[in-house]
């Protein structure tokens, strides 16, 4: 198989973050909660953890690292601290579901820079002309349909200038771009474990600033007798026995991310999505949706000239390459780009992929193109 879904999730995964989820299994028992042996192994790990996500992301306080099942919960949790009924938000044109449906599901305003994709300027300029009615922001690094990464230092500029509250999706880009904690300013950065970092799925990590409200209430190992939840970080967040073989395993993701460094995989995914754009242009029988250099990440949408996008995916599969047709769980990134109607086919790449596996792919794309095996 040639696996060019890692937007969804890195199927392709260091060897390290198995073995760490099996060796938890049989090794820990439940963190915080008891001074016996095992339960000691365990919330060590877990600690050793935040430390590694505090490290990599410029926190100076590895408490404010929570553990989360996805991005979509810390998401979650990030826009209910922030947001209230009422409140205008202003936010990108290629928010993921994770972001518009809580948005919509608390009755906030949304505000929508809906300017083309990798028109840095006009993204800016939209944004900045939209900001003094928003009472917060919230925005993806890098769309997960098309790859283009936003401004997010000029975003936090704007935003510190006049005191507004920003959350950061970092969904795309959490293990593939630099993602500075404090530099950013930002109250929440939510992150997925299990797409960049390398952990399993069921993990996920939440950056905090502000005040955090719990989505989930519950015992924390910590202030027992009272009703309410802790009002200190990790424990305000963290309600019941966590996932500890997952949080094993992400700590072995990250620790090879930190090892291989996130500027090389940067430059080897850039390679890659390169590639693959130059020669897919090359066929002329797709519609390559792509940005330059310095504003596209790994993830590429393309819409075949003729036939549907699922039928594309589908073929693709038949050969043993599995990518990803449709709209992405953002309906909003294609309203904004104008690809709504057709959807896309989505081919993104890992740090795992090799140059031979692209020109593999667009071999195949050629054939099926070619051969009217699309209709
Ligand atoms: N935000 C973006 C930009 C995404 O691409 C995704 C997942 O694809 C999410 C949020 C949700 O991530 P998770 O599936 O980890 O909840």
């Amino acid at each position: 198989m040639i696996y060019l879904d890692s937007a969804a999730t890195s199927f392709l995964k260091p060897p390290e973050t198995a073995r760490a989820v099996t060796g938890a299994m049989a090794r820990f028992a439940s963190p915080g909660r008891g001074i016996y042996g095992p339960a000691m192994d365990a919330a060590e790990t877990v600690y050793r953890c935040r430390e590694t996500a505090a490290s990599l992301f410029h926190l100076p306080d590895p408490t404010r690292v929570v553990f989360t099942m996805n991005a979509t919960h810390g998401l979650n949790v990030a826009i209910r601290s922030v947001v209230r009924s009422g409140m205008r938000v202003l936010v990108s044109g290629y928010e993921h579901n994770a972001v518009v449906r809580p948005l919509a599901a608390l009755g906030a305003e949304m505000l929508i820079v809906d300017t083309p994709p990798f028109d840095t300027q006009a993204f800016l300029c939209g944004f900045e002309k939209k900001l003094d009615k928003a009472d917060a922001v919230v925005v993806t690094h890098v769309s997960n349909v098309f790859g283009f990464i936003l401004p997010v230092r000029e975003i936090s500029a704007l935003c510190g200038k006049r005191g507004i509250p920003w959350i950061l999706d970092a969904a795309q880009s959490a293990g593939s771009l630099p993602v500075d904690f404090t530099a950013l300013g930002a109250e929440f950065i939510a992150m997925p474990g299990h797409k960049g970092l390398l952990g399993p799925q069921g993990t996920g990590l939440l950056l905090c600033r502000g005040d955090a409200e719990p989505l989930l209430y519950g015992g924390t190992g910590s202030m027992s007798d009272s009703l309410s939840m802790p009002e200190s970080l990790p424990d305000r967040l963290e309600a019941g026995t966590q996932n500890v073989c997952g949080i094993a395993g992400l700590l072995a993701g990250m620790e090879y991310v930190q090892r291989r460094g996130v500027d090389q995989i940067r430059a080897r995914e850039g390679r890659l999505s390169r590639t693959l754009i130059r020669e897919l242009e090359q066929l002329g029988t797709l519609r390559v949706i792509s940005g330059p250099e310095q504003n596209q990440a790994g993830v590429l949408s393309v819409i075949p000239v003729r036939g549907s996008c699922e039928e594309l995916a589908s073929r693709l599969w038949e050969q043993g390459v599995a990518v990803r047709s449709g709209l992405h769980c953002a309906p909003l990134a294609h309203e904004t780009a104008g690809t709504k109607k057709t959807g896309t086919v989505r081919l993104s790449v890992s740090p795992f992929n090799t140059e031979a596996e692209i020109y593999e792919t667009v071999r195949i794309i050629k054939k099926i193109m070619q051969n009217n095996y699309i209709l």
